[in-house]
């Protein structure tokens, strides 16, 4: 059994059965009888039962927000913003199934069409940080394309998908089109992993998951996009408005507490601005409000567990760097904190500003001039995103170009939106979700063509 609790109280929110790798096996089986028949039904009766399961998120939108806060901690603002982005996720997806179409190129003797067909039944492994966006990140296009979904949540926050398969059967997809398997990663989601009738996998979580997850799909040449961790610079050159930038700067790294794989964690400033930007950082790090998550004045909430709450604190020295505040008591909690190059153990080199930390913890460190401040942000082994503040225009575009991350915001902290491309460069990831192509990453494009050669000739 699974053990829901809630991070902001410790009480025992739900137990839920944790799936064996005979409950894989089974849904496996039912999800390919359903796929065979929904690939065949017509695009836009697909794309009808996908606007209205779309609707009826829409219509539990509270609700399911109100489940997110309680088995995940969020924020009832962002939880809102959560079950929104499920919807618009299957809204979009929704517009693509009629609009997902071959190519035909021109050859001699005959016609050459391109098809894309649906893997077949399609695992989603997701994280808790996120539970519900990044579950309809893989499942929305996953179905739209053709295919079945066979989702597994996190351990910790198996509430909000369990209530979306309910959803979706009540919109009227058909049984079995996508199930929901909560359980333990190395026995669910193991078995989805290693499992035959498995086409592809969608993986979001650690790095070092995802490597172990990349190796057993090696195995079978299994289709596998990766969405891992981060370690994500944010530039800011004297030239920037560095008030707004370092106005700016904590809820980058403090939204969800941090645990988020985009947190602009490594603050690096352009020395001249160093002290200023400090000068300005410091209240504003001081006096974000942290508490009860469903209070809507609530800045920042809870972490997800004690394990993880153990992780963050071992990262910082005791009473280190600039701190806000944060409850006693029952939940899991950890003020806000920023090191800076005082503080001992916080240097570019050291864990706390190369491991990811995964909590409200940023560091702050001076650069140079452009030269040393892209050699600092690329001194990484991930690369999924980053942020650039400046008003040189040129600058701007030179310095997007040369930090190798897979998102970049100028003059801004946006990375996320369901109708761009995101994804990681280095060990930050494999292949793109979301955007235009979001559904192509779930077909295979087969060739086929046909002679117009007569016989006769
Ligand atoms: P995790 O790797 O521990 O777990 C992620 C999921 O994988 C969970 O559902 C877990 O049960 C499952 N899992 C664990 N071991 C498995 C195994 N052997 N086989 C199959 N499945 C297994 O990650 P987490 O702690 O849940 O999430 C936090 C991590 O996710 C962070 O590193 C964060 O950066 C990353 N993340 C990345 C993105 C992105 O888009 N790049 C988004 C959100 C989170």
């Amino acid at each position: 059994m699974l053990e829901v609790l809630n991070p902001a109280t410790e009480e025992v929110v739900a137990t839920v059965p944790a799936a064996t790798a005979q409950d894989v096996d089974a849904a496996v089986v039912r999800a390919a009888g359903a796929q065979t028949k929904w690939a065949a039904t017509a695009p836009a009766d697909r794309a009808r039962l996908l606007r209205r399961f779309a609707a009826v998120v829409d219509e539990h939108l509270e609700e399911l927000a109100q489940l997110e806060v309680r088995e995940a901690g969020h924020l009832i603002g962002n939880a809102r913003w959560e079950a929104g982005n499920v919807r618009d996720l299957l809204d979009f997806a929704a517009g693509g199934v009629e609009r997902l179409s071959g190519r035909q190129i021109p050859v001699p003797g005959g016609l050459n069409v391109t098809i894309l067909e649906p893997l077949g039944v399609v695992g989603v492994i997701a994280p808790w940080n996120f539970p519900m966006p990044i579950a309809a990140w893989g499942t929305a296009p996953a179905l739209a394309a053709g295919n079945a979904v066979i989702l597994k949540p996190a351990e910790t926050t198996p509430l909000t998908a369990l209530r979306l398969a309910e959803l979706a059967l009540e919109a009227g997809l058909p049984e079995g089109l996508f199930q929901v398997l909560p359980g333990a990663g190395d026995v669910a989601g193991n078995a989805l992993v290693e499992h035959p009738g498995v086409a592809k996998i969608v993986f979001t979580g650690s790095t070092r998951v995802g490597k172990q997850i990349m190796a057993k799909c090696a195995d079978r040449v299994k289709r596998l996009t990766l969405e891992l961790g981060g370690k994500s610079p944010n530039i800011v050159f004297a030239d920037a408005d560095v008030e707004a930038a370092a106005l700016a700067a904590p809820m980058s790294y403090l939204d969800n507490s941090g645990q988020d794989c985009c947190a602009r964690t490594r603050i690096l400033v352009q020395r001249s601005v160093y002290d200023r930007f400090l000068e300005i950082v410091r209240p504003a790090i001081e006096s974000v409000v942290v508490g009860d998550p469903s209070d809507e004045k609530t800045q920042m909430g809870p972490l997800i567990s004690r394990a993880q709450l153990e992780r963050v604190r071992s990262y910082v020295p005791s009473g280190a760097g600039i701190r806000g505040t944060a409850p006693e008591g029952p939940g899991f909690w950890f003020p806000p904190t920023l090191l800076t190059e005082a503080d001992a153990d916080a240097g570019p080199e050291s864990p706390v500003a190369t491991e990811e930390v995964f909590g409200p913890v940023a560091v702050v460190l001076p650069f140079d001039d452009e030269a040393d401040a892209i050699r600092l942000a690329n001194a990484t082994e991930y690369g999924l995103s980053g942020s650039i503040w400046t008003r040189d225009v040129g600058r701007a575009l030179r310095v997007s170009g040369a930090v190798q991350a897979g998102n970049l915001s100028v003059n801004s902290h946006s990375s996320v939106r369901y109708w761009t491309p995101f994804g990681g460069y280095k060990q930050s990831g494999l292949g793109r979700e979301l955007g235009p192509d979001a559904l192509a990453a779930f077909t295979e494009t087969k060739n086929v063509f046909i002679s117009t050669e007569s016989p006769e000739a």
